[in-house]
């Protein structure tokens, strides 16, 4: 008997057809002599329309309202879950976050589950019965409704298998699995059988959409045994996994990009101690995260900067910018939103050269541009134009060999 923690994405409870087909999936793991716990997203759409009526009712609202507004879409599932399981002769009950309790700080909006009790949980599936936990939300100190960012139910999940200590959590999604790159532009972009943690917390922080980033980085921290699956079709997905359990290892397993980024450059800027910290500083308290950052050789005393932050602050940080002109005195200010990052990621570069200068190489045969390097120890970004991407991708696919045969 294994313990498993399966959680559903929107797309997955879309209706109650695909709830139906949700609650067979369950039982087909109960019938295999397994205890399991359930995870649920909002039926896909609805969280971004609650979203939106926060937004509509004041553009600057209390987060904490906001959090007991857009919670509600996952307790609608876990209810209708519960009452199609007890249809079908289970023992099933739905649970909000404060009920098991899931404890989180108290961040509205973007809350860090802090602990989570599951001896009352562990005693009910010893007991046959299967718990359907509502995903994205929480209970913070002060006893309020917190939720944890979007697509925070697969945090939720992730949380849930480490507290459980459970065998395995299956995601299961719209996609079959974790590729190599966007199969809706590369055609030839190949499923993994296998991906390391290392490698799916890059794929998730550099763009690829299938798992929330924090929820890798719980499942790494944890040792989860984290599947990514399909709830439409009954094939096998991808296992992330520790490295030693990946036979054969590709030197790169993925290239992910990401369209929410926006290059601003400062031109003719003093070179001297403490600039970088006076132009850094502020864009930090403003919490606009700066990603990629080069600085030209100086001439005569002044260096242009360059450096991206995400498309969405764009327009704060310019506007930041503006306001330390009279501390930084730079000359010009330009920026552009119609670049794309791509990475190319895999553990194996830690262990074999030349894996940036393919890069170089595949992209200026093709006549692409450079604009920003960023590397780490298991992948290399790049910035480019925008228009270049799918054909950037497509030709860095083929250079790396990760094309399907
Ligand atoms: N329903 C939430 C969202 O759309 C959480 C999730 O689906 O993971 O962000
Ligand atoms: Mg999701």
């Amino acid at each position: 008997m294994a313990r498993i923690v399966q959680k559903f994405g929107g797309t997955s409870v879309a209706n109650m057809e695909r709830i139906r087909n949700v609650a067979r999936l369950v039982k087909k793991e109960i019938d295999a002599g397994n205890q399991v716990a359930v995870v649920l997203s909002a039926m896909s759409g609805v969280t971004n329309q609650l979203v939106a009526y926060c937004e509509e009712a004041n553009p600057l609202y209390d987060t904490a309202e906001y959090d007991a507004v857009v919670s509600t879409g996952e307790q609608v599932t876990v209810g209708l879950l519960a009452i199609l399981l007890q249809g079908m002769g289970l023992k099933a009950r739905s649970f909000a976050g404060w009920q098991i309790p899931i404890h989180t700080d108290d961040a509205h909006g973007k809350a860090r589950i802090v602990e989570i009790d599951t001896d009352d949980l562990i005693g009910r599936m010893n007991a046959g019965e299967i718990p359907v936990v509502a995903g994205f939300q929480g209970i913070g100190s002060d006893g309020r409704v917190t939720t944890l960012g979007r697509g925070g139910s697969d945090t939720s999940a992730v949380a849930l298998a480490a507290a459980l200590n459970a065998d395995r959590c299956d995601i299961y999604t719209d996609v079959d699995g974790v590729y190599t790159t966007d199969p809706r532009i590369v055609p030839k972009a190949r499923k993994l059988p296998r991906i390391t943690y290392e490698e799916m917390l890059e794929m998730a922080s550099l763009g690829a959409k299938v798992l929330q980033t924090r929820s890798v980085e719980m499942a790494m921290k944890y040792r989860v045994n984290l599947q990514v699956l399909s709830s439409f079709e009954d094939i096998p997905g991808t296992l992330v996994c520790d490295e030693e359990d990946i036979v054969e290892k590709e030197i790169v397993s993925g290239i992910a990009y990401s369209r929410d980024e926006a290059k601003v450059t400062i031109q003719g800027v003093k070179d001297h101690p403490g600039i970088a910290a006076a132009l850094f500083g502020p864009l930090a308290a403003a919490n606009i995260n700066v990603d990629m950052i080069v600085q030209n050789v100086s001439e005569e005393g002044h260096t242009d900067m360059t450096f991206t932050v995400p498309r969405s602050d764009l327009g704060r940080a310019l506007k930041v910018l503006e306001q330390v002109r009279d501390v930084v005195d730079y000359r010009d200010l330009s920026h552009s939103d119609t670049v794309v990052k791509l990475s190319v990621i895999g553990v194996g570069m830690r262990t074999h050269a030349g894996v940036a200068q393919k890069m170089f190489s595949a992209l200026a045969e093709r006549g692409i541009n450079i604009l920003v390097i960023s590397t780490s120890e298991i992948k290399v970004s790049v910035l480019i134009e925008e228009e270049y991407t799918e054909l950037a991708l497509r030709a860095l696919h083929t250079a790396y060999g990760l094309d399907a045969r």
